[in-house]
Parts: C-alpha cells; structure tokens; sequence
C-alpha cells in the first residue's frame, strides 16, 4: 500500500510514523521546513494534561494519547515530555480553572489542593491576595515539539519513508488519491491523508462551514534574575483563572519562559497573513499575566512568536472521508497533546478499512 500525506505538523508526522511502521509506503509533504515554524506545531513547546473540564470525552482518551507518545518514545529511543505537572490557578468562582479543577475530580484523578498562601509559599511568582485556590496535578507537563518534529523525521528517513519538505501541494484529487504538488508535478497513491493545519481550506474550501482560522500569538518572557530558579523548577500552568484564559509552559530542557491567552486570537481567513508581530503585541501578552502574577513589569518580552490554527464550533476534531483522501484537524487549540494518538487512530483506520471508528473516536463526542 502506498500512502500520500500532506502537511508535517504533529498530526501528519504522527500518521507517516504509524503508517510506516506497519509497512505503509509513505510520501510526507510539507510546504515548508519540518519542523514549520509557521504551523501549530512549530513552537518550542506544548501541555499535556488529564484536565478537560467540559470535554470529557477528552478526558477519557488521555491515557491512551500518553500510551502513544510512550509508543514513540520507545521508537525515537528518546523521550521528549518533561514531567513538571500543571497547575491551576482560580482568581473568580466559575472561572476555568474551577471548571478543569471538577473534571479532574469527577475523573478520579491526582490534585493537590492548596490555599493561596501554600501556592505561593511552592511557586514565589505567584501574587496570593489574587487567588481563591490553587492545585496541582502530577499528571502532565511539557511535551518538547521542536524535538519530537525532528526525531520523528529522522526516524521515517532512516526507515525509507519519502519525507519531502519545501513541497507544496497545489491540490488534491480526492476521489481518485492524486496531489499536484506546485511544480505541476502529480502524484497517486492508494490513500491520501491531508494533515494541512490552518492550510486547509485552501485544499478544501467547502469545509469552510464547519472550521475557522484564526490567528494567534504568545510572548517568551525572561523572568527577574529571583524568580529564575522557581520558574525552571516550574509546572506548566494550565490556567491562570480570571478571565484571560491564560496559560504557561515553564522554561525547561532548553526552551524559554511562554505565557498565552485565548484573548490574543482573532479570525484570519488567510494563515499567512499577519504573522509579524505587531507594535506593542508582547507587552499586552505579557500585561494579562497580573494578576495573578506578581511583578509583571520586571519580565522583559524576549520575543513573540504567531501562530494559526483551525476551530470547529465545538472545539472537537474533525475527521472527514472523501473517496480515497481523509482531512484530520486535530487543532482548536488542543491537539498537540494529541498528536501521536490521532496518528495511530487514522493508520489504524486505513489499515483495517474502518476510518469512521477513528473519526468517533477523534472527535471524541461520546
Ligand atoms: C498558540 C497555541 C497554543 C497551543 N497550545 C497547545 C497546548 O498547550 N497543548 C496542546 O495539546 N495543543 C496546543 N495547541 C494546539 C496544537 O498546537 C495543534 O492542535 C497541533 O499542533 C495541530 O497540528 P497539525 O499537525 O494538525 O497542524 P499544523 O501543526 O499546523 O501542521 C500542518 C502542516 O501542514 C503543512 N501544510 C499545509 N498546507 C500544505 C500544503 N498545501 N502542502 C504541503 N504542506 C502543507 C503546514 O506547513 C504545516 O506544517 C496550541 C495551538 C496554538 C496555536
């Protein structure tokens, strides 16, 4: 069997690293370097946590997206998670971090449930008079994106894969599992897997109606020379309560203090556009961090990094079969943490003939 897919993010990675340990021929497209800075799974890092809130279906698959990446650390002989934990962080009653706190409950999982004080006497960034709570859960922590990109393409080149970077896909035959990649040249497979990230829509217009590009950015901070230390020995911060929907992956193994809020994120039909940052943009980044953080104005904004990513209107997946190609948005903000799973769900699905058993589980409604 011979298999075409198309983008090199975490989902596309993940779906040539299955499909070619099972024996698959695969040719891996991707219209940029992989890793792609440009795409959703081209920055330094990304959480993986049980805490899901009102997703719970979610929530029931995280042990099988931890067993996966288990899988492709056995293969890369390397493990690319560091295993700080996270935490969350409630400043108002019903905010998020009330809602992640109860589904981890409701799942039986481990928390450590601290007053404002005890959370700040254990992280000394954090500005207690903000807080209601805070807890910690040992189960999750910072899964390290560039490297995993660069382990998983070693590892098809080493076995045979045709792994293609700077090879854009013009469009896609889905009935008849052909590509015409730019230079005009085409290409035919049994199955075409399209893992086009924001991109999409330019392959496949008419699932407009059901996803929505947006674009984002998020700013790499470098703490106070004090808080340093607190910050590297840090958890990733799944929530920071209040209403900025905000987050925070720690500086570890090598990557930089990265603080980001759903407030940052806008509909941008075009993933290219925009991705500049703008005058000024860190510095709001950074300003939505307090509270509950203490001393905001003391971190310098190193940098800020864009992004674009897919939504569905639910923020579920989405799996969608048409003649010989499959479409995987494994996004909406959460998928990374995915990434290797979705790949084992959709080789499985082509290998065994039954993609709508993946789609289910995918999109993860039940
Ligand atoms: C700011 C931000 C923070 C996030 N935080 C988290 C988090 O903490 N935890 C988590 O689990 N998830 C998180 N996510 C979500 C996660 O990053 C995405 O769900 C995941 O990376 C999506 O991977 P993907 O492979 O589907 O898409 P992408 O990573 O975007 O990959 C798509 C690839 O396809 C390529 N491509 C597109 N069109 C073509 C074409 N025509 N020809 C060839 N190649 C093409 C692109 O260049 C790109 O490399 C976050 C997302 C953002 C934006």
């Amino acid at each position: 069997m011979k298999t075409i897919v198309v983008g090199a993010g975490i989902s596309g990675l993940s779906t040539a690293w299955q499909l070619a340990k099972k024996g698959v021929e695969v040719f891996l497209l991707e219209q940029g370097p992989i890793p792609n800075p440009l795409s959703a799974s081209g920055d330094q890092h990304r959480i993986i946590r049980r805490a899901y809130g009102g997703k719970s279906g979610y929530q029931r698959r995280m042990s099988d997206a931890f067993d996966a990446w288990d899988e492709l650390w056995g293969d890369l002989g390397e493990r690319h998670l560091v295993e700080t934990g996270f935490l969350l962080l409630s400043q108002k009653a019903g905010d998020e971090a009330d809602e992640y706190r109860q589904g981890l409950i409701d799942g039986g999982f481990a928390l450590e449930d601290m007053s404002p004080q005890e959370t700040a006497d254990r992280f000394a960034f954090v500005d207690p008079s903000a807080l209601r709570w805070g807890a910690y859960s040992p189960e999750g922590g910072v899964l390290l994106s560039l490297k995993i990109a660069a382990g998983i393409k070693a590892w098809l080149i080493a076995k045979g894969a045709d792994v293609r970077e700077n090879c854009r896909v013009a469009s896609v035959d889905a009935s008849s599992g052909s590509v015409t990649l730019e230079s005009g040249d085409v290409l035919s497979a049994d199955r075409v897997v399209v893992t086009a990230g924001a991109w999409v829509l330019k392959l496949f217009p008419d699932l407009s109606d059901e996803l929505t590009t947006y674009r984002t950015a998020v700013a790499y901070l470098t703490p106070p020379p004090d808080l340093l230390g607190a910050w590297k020995n840090g958890p990733a911060i799944l929530d920071v309560g209040g209403e900025v929907d905000g987050y925070v992956l720690p500086p570890v193994a090598g990557t930089g203090l990265k603080v980001g809020s759903g407030l940052t994120k806008y509909v941008s039909a075009d993933p290219e556009a925009d991705r500049e940052p703008k005058d000024g943009e860190g510095l709001t980044i950074r300003n939505y961090f307090s509270p509950p953080f203490a001393r905001i104005e003391e971190y310098q904004v190193e940098r800020v990094a864009t992004c674009a990513y897919t939504f569905t209107k639910d923020q579920h997946f989405l799996v969608r079969e048409c003649g010989k190609t499959v479409v995987v948005s494994a996004c909406s903000g959460h998928g990374y943490k995915f990434g290797a799973v979705v790949g084992r769900r959709i080789a499985g699905g082509i290998l065994d003939g039954d993609l709508e058993a993946a789609r289910i589980w995918i999109e993860a409604r039940d």
